[in-house]
């Protein structure tokens, strides 16, 4: 019978489980290395902006749609104000021809017809497809855990999946690169595989995005990504949890074959009669627990051979108001930039003055994000070349918007670069990973079976967040965290409980 657990991150896997865990009536604390909520789900602030560093969309947003529940639950969405855009983003090539993701399959459909009347089956399939995700509830796939399902509700999920069978399996192999080389328009080819942000997304995964978009149910939360971990962080407190800044768990304690409790950093040890790691799978698996409980089929999703997105992000406060501007665009270049020592064909300029919280008035908060090798910028780490590096990235970067928003370059207030390393750094995350695994067509098939959450030979340890469910995100990961307290009550015979507080103090806007 388990009475107290510990969790180790407050990302928002942690904060979830750890909630959960106190309605359940279990006595938790959570142990997190940094001295904020939220791991990767985060934001910054510098003189006066604040740069956003995670979400673009939230699953979820939208009152009765799918992942909404849960966040009711973490008391993260009451109160909040949510904004909705009619397009995703837009890709402008050098010529000024743009393709222009609307949400609106309708409209949509009109504007990639005229782009390209002679591709109009193509898009009208796209658009098609688009109206079919509507409908189609994701987190159905995560409301229990899958060692917990029995007939009845595999039953039931089979019904709910059968209508979406014929188009998931059409749209779940095929990735924005792949479906970007039929059209026959030599520009739409060239900007379809940008426009879900990586190209080798599956074209399911992008698809719903926009129908959820379009349902008001991936919308920004106001206030950003760190503001939106806080509310979580105040309900798991709220509900009598305890979490421990600056605690950085060394050791997972192993007695036997039951994990007993962890030892941190600075020597201290805490016991639990439950463990749950909802921090980077890498690390819990191979130096918190010396790689002793990952038989050989664990330890090939860690041989470096699937997809893992590390990135950069240039962030810039300006004092010019962009808001006429699209907010999100990515330009197809003429000539490759060097950014780290790679080509890139495109750069993706985003600007936030949808959210006024963000900056201060008549003043934008813009950030350029793009994909970076991790051991490029690792090797370099703690040289000077390190810094000397970050300056070159940004100022390349701001020559190039230059070109696109003259009188940028004096208008930049503030400079802010983040790299693969950084990431690393503040949430632990292997290879500097964003999500976990990456979701492509070839890592579609973990997302949708998930990874086990227990370990072979080792009683009353689970884990939790991007690790074990591939492609990460923060609705699958809060479901994550849920999903490991209903199978601890599982194992203590309990029926599992969530509820929604009734009133959720202190988000204020
Ligand atoms: C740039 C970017 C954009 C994104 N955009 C979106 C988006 O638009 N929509 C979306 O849904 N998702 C998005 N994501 C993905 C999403 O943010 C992640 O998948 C999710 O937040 C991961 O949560 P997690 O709790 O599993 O892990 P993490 O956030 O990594 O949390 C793990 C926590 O554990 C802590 N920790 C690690 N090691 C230890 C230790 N030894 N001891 C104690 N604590 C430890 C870390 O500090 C961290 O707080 C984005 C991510 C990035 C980086």
């Amino acid at each position: 019978m388990t009475n107290s657990v510990i969790i180790i991150g407050a990302g928002i896997a942690g904060l979830a489980a750890g909630c959960y865990a106190q309605m359940n009536g279990y006595r938790s604390q959570i142990f997190e290395l940094h001295d904020l909520p939220g791991g990767l789900c985060t934001a910054w602030d510098r003189k006066g902006y604040t740069f956003d560093g995670c979400i673009h969309y939230l699953f979820g947003s939208a009152p009765e749609q799918p992942f909404n529940q849960v966040w009711q639950e973490l008391g993260a969405v009451q109160d909040r104000p949510m904004i909705n855009h009619e397009e995703f983003m837009r890709v402008v090539d050098p010529y000024g021809r743009t393709l222009i993701i609307y949400c609106d399959p309708d409209r949509l459909e009109a504007h990639m017809k005229e782009l390209s009347p002679i591709d109009a089956a193509l898009i009208e399939d796209l658009a098609e497809g688009v109206r079919q995700f509507m409908k189609f509830d994701m987190a159905s796939m995560q409301e229990k855990p899958k060692p917990l399902m029995g007939p009845n509700d595999w039953r039931d999920f089979g019904l709910k999946m059968l209508p979406f069978a014929l188009p998931l399996a059409k749209w779940g192999m095929v990735s924005a690169a792949d479906f970007a080389q039929r059209f026959k328009d030599p520009f739409l080819r060239r900007a379809f595989p940008h426009v879900f942000a990586w190209p080798e997304i599956p074209m399911m995964a992008g698809i719903s995005l926009l129908s959820y978009m379009q349902t008001g149910n991936a919308s920004f939360p106001q206030g950003g990504s760190l503001e939106f971990a806080r509310a979580v962080e105040r309900r798991y407190l709220e509900l009598g949890g305890q979490i421990h800044y600056k605690a950085q768990v060394e050791k997972i304690l192993v007695e036997g074959d039951r994990a007993v409790g962890v030892r941190l950093y600075n020597d201290e040890i805490h016991h639990a009669d439950a463990i749950i790691s909802a921090a980077d799978g890498h690390a819990t698996l191979f130096h918190m627990l010396d790689g002793e409980f990952a038989n050989r089929k664990i330890k090939g999703r860690y041989d470096g051979r699937l997809p893992i997105h590390a990135q950069m992000q240039v962030s810039l406060g300006v004092d010019r108001d962009l808001s006429a501007e699209p907010h999100w665009v990515t330009y197809l270049l003429d000539e490759p930039i060097v950014l780290a020592g790679e080509k890139k064909e495109t750069i993706g300029v985003k600007h936030y003055c949808f959210d006024p919280t963000l900056a201060p008035a008549g003043k934008s908060a813009v950030i350029v994000m793009f994909p970076s090798d991790y051991h490029y910028w690792q090797r370099i780490y703690g040289r000077r070349l390190y810094d000397i590096e970050q300056i070159q990235v940004c100022e390349t970067i701001i020559d190039f918007l230059e070109t696109r928003y003259p009188g940028v370059r004096a208008q930049i207030e503030v400079k802010d670069v983040a790299t693969p390393v950084s990431y690393e750094r503040y949430t632990g995350n292997w290879l500097g990973s964003s999500c976990g695994w990456l979701l492509t067509k070839e890592t579609m098939m973990m997302m949708i079976q998930g990874i086990e959450k227990t370990l072979p030979g080792l009683r009353n340890f689970y884990m939790a967040g991007q690790w074990v469910e591939p492609g990460g995100s923060v609705p699958i990961v809060a479901m994550s965290g849920r999903n490991v307290i209903q199978m601890l009550c599982h194992e203590d015979k309990r029926a599992f409980v969530a509820q929604i507080p009734e009133r959720v103090m202190g988000i204020g806007y």
